[in-house]
């Protein structure tokens, strides 16, 4: 049953994600990270981690991307094989380019491309070499961008069935490469070469890379009115999938040739173009900015809710657990003394049986709530499950602790229910154990001490504090 659940999770969270839907990814995401931990089913962790990160980068928000990708190595140096490390090196690429750490963005390629090769898969290999063909262009190295391009076809062509658009790839970094060193003839034989087959009427993003790059050859050939027309071309395609940032390089570039032909009328229109798009860009940015927010505030409150119990609002057994071991240890290595006292209510099921489980309900959350106005900051309140509670102290003795017990039994005393007119009196028996001066690290052992001790309360004839 939960396998199955876990299954579907995966595939919402996939489906979510190529939807573009980024908000609904990372809080699908957390609810499959909760569930494949509780399951140790670790593909569902890294899947969630994987989908976690690469959503983050998309709605910009860096820190929390690298955040979850860091978690994703985590788990995958456990538990993770080589194309669980391929997703791991491609997010990290994008989250390093993206700051402009490209040398760190090129150790993640050459990284891709040992595993891609280890594993066969050389249309990874050559996406690596032509995506490090990229960075060198960005970098103005065009003997070594060209130099990786070429690399990136030669494994193109070893990749089975053949495929044109990895050859097309690394073919128009090839023929920017030679823009950039002056060798025009050959850049203009490779853009022929990729019109010639009709491959790019299929792949709208590399058709307007081409006309990108035909732009650009032109304009550095001085023809501005051929080059002006190719820039248009790209436009309009990349307005069709709507990247901004790249439509406003064209438009930049497009504005320059107006000048160099001293268009007016036309430089007029493409200003005005120009200007609406930094509008756009400024709306987007503000949304995203929105959508941070908001995505941090449902994570926030998701795990929130994680770690409360829904009837009396207090910490769970599930984080009380994790919490107090953390707090066991760290007093275990400060010599502090910690005391675990566990509250259960005497006969409460009599409660449950004659006014009903609604007004069972109520006694506990009266319970809780007296428990909760006698504690300190520092104490820690959970529902430990039923009608048992458990309370944690930090840095006071067995005799304070014990002492703590008697106030809140005297609380509980005083509370008064009524139901129909008739007034009700609650007592609890309770148990009270402390760390052993730091011998006790985790919550079980502790919890055992504090449950034998309660027993004994109980079973001396409930209504009393057994240490
Ligand atoms: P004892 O004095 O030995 O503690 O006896 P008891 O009647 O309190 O017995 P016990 O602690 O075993 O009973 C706990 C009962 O609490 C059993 C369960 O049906 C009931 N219970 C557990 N969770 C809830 C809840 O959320 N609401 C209500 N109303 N009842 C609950
Ligand atoms: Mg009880």
């Amino acid at each position: 049953m939960e396998l199955e659940e876990l299954k579907l999770l995966q595939q919402r969270v996939t489906s979510l994600r190529a939807e573009g839907k980024y908000k609904e990814t990372i809080e699908t995401s957390q609810e499959l990270l909760k569930l494949g931990l509780e399951c140790n089913d670790y593909k569902s962790v890294l899947i969630a981690h994987l989908n976690k990160a690469a959503s983050f980068y998309c709605i910009g928000d860096m820190e929390e991307a690298f955040q979850s990708i860091d978690s994703y190595s985590e788990v995958c140096l456990q538990y993770g094989d080589d194309v669980d490390w391929l997703s791991f090196y491609n997010v990290r690429f994008l989250l390093y380019e993206f700051q402009k750490d490209y040398t760190k963005a090129k150790e993640t390629l050459y990284r891709t491309i040992d595993i891609g090769k280890k594993i066969h898969k050389y249309n990874i290999v050559s996406n690596g070499y032509s995506n490090l063909s990229h960075l060198f262009l960005v970098e103005e190295n065009f003997e070594q961008a060209l130099e990786m391009a070429n690399l990136g076809l030669e494994m193109a062509k070893l990749h089975k069935p053949k495929s044109e658009i990895l050859e097309t790839r690394v073919k128009l970094n090839m023929a920017k490469s030679y823009i950039g060193l002056q060798k025009f003839v050959e850049s203009k034989r490779i853009m022929d070469e990729i019109t010639r087959s009709n491959i790019l009427d299929s792949f709208i993003r590399e058709k307007s890379q081409y006309y990108d790059l035909l732009g650009m050859w032109h304009a550095k050939l001085e023809l501005y009115q051929e080059a002006f027309d190719a820039y248009t071309n790209s436009k309009q395609l990349v307005e069709s999938y709507n990247d901004l940032y790249l439509l406003k390089t064209i438009q930049e570039e497009r504005i320059k040739l107006c000048d160099l032909m001293n268009d007016i009328e036309k430089g007029y229109i493409v200003q005005k173009e120009y200007i609406k798009l930094l509008e756009d860009i400024n709306d987007r940015e503000l949304a995203l900015t929105a959508l941070k927010l908001e995505v941090k505030h449902s994570i926030r409150s998701f795990e929130k809710k994680a770690n409360t119990d829904f009837l009396t609002g207090v910490f769970n057994r599930n984080y009380l657990e994790s919490k107090v071991s953390e707090l066991l240890n760290q007093a275990s290595d400060k010599q502090e003394n910690i005391v675990c006292i566990i509250i259960d209510i005497d006969d409460f099921k009599l409660f449950n049986d004659e006014y009903g489980h609604l007004f069972g309900d109520e006694v506990i959350k009266q319970v809780c709530k007296a428990c909760e106005d006698i504690l300190q900051k520092d104490e820690i309140i959970g529902r430990f499950g039923g009608d048992e509670f458990v309370i944690i102290t930090n840095g006071q003795s067995l005799e304070e602790g014990k002492n703590k017990a008697m106030q809140i039994d005297e609380a509980i005393r005083n509370i008064k229910i009524n139901n129909g007119g008739e007034s009700f009196s609650i007592t609890v028996s309770m148990g009270v154990a402390d760390n052993q001066k730091g011998k006790i690290t985790s919550f079980q052992e502790l919890f055992h001490l504090a449950d034998i001790a309660l027993y004994e309360a109980k079973n001396r004839g409930k209504n009393q504090i057994y240490v």
